[in-house]
């Protein structure tokens, strides 16, 4: 039987926030991944970050790869608050890493901004709540999102601990400065995030937002291949993630 997205909508209204809730829980239980794609890396490939978090400070007021990052995917800019759409952005420190904040931090780790983005979960919630599979974990990590099949439910906003995801509240083609037609436009009532730019990796080149940093602070890579830059940093260095505490798993890693 077909369910319009009218019906759908009606009968989900009001159980959506008890399912967000809920969700957040179900979180702690690994969640369904789907084989690999077109394009999708080869097998045994772990796609995954680090974040110097210096490094990106060194250059402050700096939004390359933010720019790249938008550019490149057809991103608007809504100057509105409410109806922003981001795929990359800064947090305040204690926004980001609330739980590594007392009144003893070190106010050099306090003041720098950090940049944030979909940590393409292990085991994402997101993924688990969606209930058009419009958006699915692939074999390599990445989480991605079918924008044809979004109905604009919104559980997947509600289940992100992270605040990763954007809602288009309005048309975003008329606040896309230049129209890329290389990539997807979005349309009212849709869900989107970052992809770890996959139409990019398919091509043998990195994530945007990594060739935009002049500081080098984002490294992107396998973390499946112990050889990997991405893997020689995690060893070499500590690192931290937002809320590991959740269970989520996430693959965005922060040098501090
Ligand atoms: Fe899903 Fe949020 Fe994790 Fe990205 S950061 S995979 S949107 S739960």
């Amino acid at each position: 039987m077909r369910i319009t997205r009218r019906a759908f909508l009606g009968a989900a209204g009001l159980s959506a926030l008890t399912l967000a809730g809920k969700s957040a829980l179900d979180g702690l239980a690994r969640a369904a991944e789907a084989p690999a794609a077109p394009g999708a890396a080869p097998p045994g490939v772990r796609w995954g970050m680090v974040i110097d978090t210096a490094a990106c400070f060194k250059e402050q007021g700096c939004t390359d790869c933010i720019a790249a990052c938008h550019r490149v995917h057809n991103v608007p800019a809504f100057a509105d608050r409410a109806h922003e759409v981001k795929w990359i952005w800064r947090e305040p420190f204690e926004r980001v890493f609330p739980e590594q904040v007392s009144p003893y931090t070190a106010p050099g780790l306090i003041e720098r901004p950090v940049l944030v983005l979909c940590n393409h979960c292990d085991n994402p919630p997101c993924v688990r709540v969606c209930p058009t599979q419009a958006t699915w974990k692939r074999a390599d990590g990445i989480v991605m999102m079918d924008w044809h099949r979004c109905i604009g439910c919104r559980y997947c906003v509600a289940a992100c601990p992270y605040g990763s995801r954007s809602f288009n509240w309005l048309d975003p083609r008329p606040r896309i400065a230049e129209i890329r037609p290389d990539f997807p436009t979005r349309t009212k009532g849709v869900v989107e995030k970052c992809t770890f730019c996959e139409e990019r990796l398919a091509q043998g080149l990195q994530p945007a937002c990594v060739e935009a940093c002049r500081e080098k602070a984002l490294t992107f890579g396998n973390l499946n291949d112990p050889s990997a830059p991405v893997r020689e940093l995690l060893r070499a260095r500590y690192t931290i993630r937002r809320r590991p505490e959740l269970g989520t798993g996430p693959e965005v890693h922060y040098l501090v």
